[in-house]
This record gives C-alpha cells, sequence and structure tokens, in this order.
C-alpha cells in the first residue's frame, strides 16, 4: 500500500510517499522561510499563495522521483486542519482533486496526529504511551491508547513551547524561525562556559501539581533581562547568548517537569506505557531531548523520538497517520473523506476543556 501525503498547514508545503513497510519511498519539503523572513513570522496570505504556486509542482516531482505513476497510489492523505485555513484549503483540494481522478479514497488527517504517530513510522513504538507535543502551535501531554485514542492530561494555558522560543529568538533579535537559532546561541554560549542561572529567568509552573503550562511570563522576564543587559540600546552578543541559553534551560526544565508529574499519574492510574515518547518541531533540540531522556529513564520507560526531519512539519507524518487510519479501519476521523471540511481548529482529544490561551 502507498500512500501519498500533503502537508500545507503552515509554512512548509511537503509532498511524501510512503508504504504499510514504513518506507519512505520520497520525502519532500519545501520551506518558505525566506518568504516569510522579512516578516519575522509567517504571513498567512503569502503561505497560502506559496502552497499553491508549489504543491502541483512538488507531487510531480514527487511522483517522478519515485519512479511511480499516479495510479500507483493507493490512497491520498491530507493535512485538513488544525492550522492556517488558506493553505489547509490548498492541499485538502489538490489531494480531494487527485483522489476523484484516481478513484481512490482520500484521507482527512488532523496534523496534529501526523506529529502523534510520527515516532510510530521512525523509530517505531507501540502503544500505549504518554506523548508530549510541542510544536509552533501546541504544547500539551497526551496518553495515546490507539489510533484516534488521545486524552490530553496537560496543554499550555497561554504560548505553546515553539512560540516561546520564536518570540525569545525574535526579542532577542535571533531571526526566525527561533527554535534551530536558540539552540545555536545556547550551544555557543555554553561552550564560553557562561552560567544560565545568573540570568534568574522563572520557571513557571515548575513543582506545581498538574501537568499544564505557562510560559508567557518567561518571555516578559526575558525582556526585562534583555533591557537590563543592553549597553547604549544594544545587547551584546554574548549575553545575547547567555540569555538563549538560560531560555532553553528554563522551557527544558519546565517540559521535564510537567512530563515528569504526567507520568506519575499515569503509573497512578494503571500505568502500562511502553514509552514516553516527544513529537512536533521542538523535539528536534537537543537539550530538550536530554532532558526528557532523563526524565523517561527515572521512571524505567525509554525516550522514543523521531529522528529530526519527521519532527518539524512533513508529509511522511501525515501519509503514515493515513496508512494507520487504513489499517484500523479508520480510514475517516470524521464524515466522509470527500465532504470533509478543513478545519483551522481540530483537538485531538475533543472531550479535553479549551484551554484560555494558544493550546486547544
Ligand atoms: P503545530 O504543529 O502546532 O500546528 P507548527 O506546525 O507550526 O505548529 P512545527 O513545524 O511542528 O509547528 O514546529 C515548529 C516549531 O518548532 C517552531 O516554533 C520552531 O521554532 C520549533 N523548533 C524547530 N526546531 C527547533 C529546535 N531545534 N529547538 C527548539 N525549537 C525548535
Ligand atoms: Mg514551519
Ligand atoms: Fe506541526
Amino acid at each position: 500500500m502507498r500512500v501519498l501525503g500533503i502537508e500545507s498547514s503552515c509554512d512548509e508545503t511537503a509532498v511524501a510517499i510512503v508504504n504499510e513497510k514504513r518506507e519512505r519511498i520520497v520525502e519532500l519539503v519545501l520551506s518558505q522561510l525566506k518568504e516569510h523572513r522579512p516578516f519575522g513570522g509567517v504571513v498567512p496570505e503569502i503561505a497560502a499563495r506559496s502552497h499553491l504556486t508549489q504543491l502541483d509542482r512538488l507531487i510531480g516531482q514527487a511522483l517522478e522521483q519515485a519512479g511511480l505513476a499516479a495510479n500507483d497510489i493507493d490512497a491520498i492523505a491530507a493535512t485538513a486542519g488544525p492550522g492556517l485555513i488558506g493553505g489547509v484549503l490548498v492541499g485538502v483540494t489538490m489531494g480531494k482533486a487527485m483522489a476523484l481522478a484516481l478513484g481512490r479514497p482520500f484521507l482527512a488527517i488532523n496534523h496534529l496526529e501526523g506529529h502523534a504517530l510520527s515516532a510510530r513510522l521512525d523509530p517505531g513504538v507501540g502503544f500505549p504511551f504518554l506523548l508530549l507535543l510541542v510544536s509552533g502551535g501546541h504544547c500539551q501531554l497526551l496518553r495515546v491508547d490507539g489510533v484516534g485514542r488521545y486524552r490530553r492530561l496537560g496543554t499550555t494555558v497561554d504560548d505553546a513551547a515553539g512560540e516561546a522560543f520564536d518570540k525569545g529568538a525574535k526579542l532577542l533579535g535571533l531571526g526566525y524561525p527561533g527554535g534551530p537559532a536558540i539552540e545555536q546561541a545556547a550551544r555557543r554560549a555554553a561552550e564560553a562556559g557562561l552560567d544560565p542561572k545568573r540570568y534568574g529567568l522563572p520557571r513557571p509552573m515548575l513543582g506545581r501539581p498538574g501537568c499544564d503550562f505557562s510560559f508567557s511570563g518567561l518571555k516578559t522576564a526575558l525582556r526585562q533581562r534583555a533591557e537590563e543587559l543592553a549597553v547604549e540600546g544594544r545587547l551584546p552578543e554574548r549575553e545575547r547568548d547567555g540569555l538563549a541559553l538560560a531560555l532553553q534551560e528554563a522551557i527544558a526544565a519546565v517540559l521535564a517537569d510537567r512530563t515528569a508529574n504526567a507520568l506519575d499519574l499515569v503509573a497512578a492510574t494503571g500505568g502500562g506505557l511502553t514509552a514516553l515518547v516527544v513529537a512536533g518541531g521542538v523535539a528536534a533540540n537537543g537539550r530538550i531531548r536530554q532532558a526528557l531522556d532523563e526524565v523517561a529513564r527515572a521512571k524505567g520507560l525509554p525516550l522514543v523520538a523521531p529522528p529530526l526531519g519527521l519532527c518539524t512539519d512533513n508529509a511522511a507524518m501525515i501519509a503514515w497517520a493515513g496508512i494507520e487510519r487504513l489499517q484500523s479501519g479508520q480510514a475517516h476521523a470524521d464524515g466522509d473523506g470527500l465532504d470533509f471540511a478543513a478545519r483551522p481548529r481540530w483537538p485531538l482529544d475533543p472531550t479535553a476543556p479549551r484551554a484560555a490561551g494558544a493550546g486547544v
């Protein structure tokens, strides 16, 4: 079974072909970084237009690289939400048109389910697992019992972890996207022997019961420290890198603390987990992986994390979620594929209350 996946919910136009043996036959990701960089963040209208311009060509290129004809594809899976609706519509419309023309099923995939199941594609992990989903728009802890079976244990009450990296980087003048820039600056600071504690950044929620997150206070504190340390209105590079290290340490500590609470909560209610899984763009961060690895070990579980290219947005995870849906007899998350309307908002656990802030 070969499934063609389409991802267009944010600022990556991506196409991949994956089979049920977990082979990634082709994976293409076209980043719109250059188009959005002058604005310091993703501009939805620019993103939608760029997907519209690129997607058709990218699908042709994927088939060509795979040496396959469109007819060799058994199903089309596209991100149908949540995300920037203009881009999502481009992918969904293209996917439906292809499916209809080829007489194959169309699978409307939840982008978050793509992230959630990415570690089952590579390196592979069995159910149930505890998932820390940390991305540009989400920061959640979920117990994952199977395909389509997600129970949210915690979420952010304000910013997502990726947002904290992105806003922090912007504030420090490190550019966009923030995560990789902060990680690099933090590495320089660590190599220079700077002590992150020196900056006194808060660690919101740390030590409190429960599994929720908060990051907005961190951003405010970061702005204050940056202003205090500025010399004639400019933040010296050394202090900038030191603050990046302090920010990364604070985020890693908070993620680790909340995840430990969630693991305890699950253990107290029956346990049985196979692993702690981390997924989403922020899972690409080496320091965060290390902090989570320590937490998992302390609780006697392995940490399972996908390779970096499967953490940030990609289409292989969307194709794979399509395969998992087909294999578990849940081809359509809701309704029939072709009549599924694109959704700007689409929580993985619809029974969980809506959070006050960015997280759903
Ligand atoms: P969502 O999946 O919630 O809809 P998204 O698709 O925009 O949001 P992803 O592509 O999964 O998010 O992740 C992007 C985020 O990951 C950005 O906030 C980016 O800064 C962050 N990120 C990427 N690489 C790293 C890294 N090395 N360290 C920390 N953060 C990172
Ligand atoms: Mg992106
Ligand atoms: Fe994402």
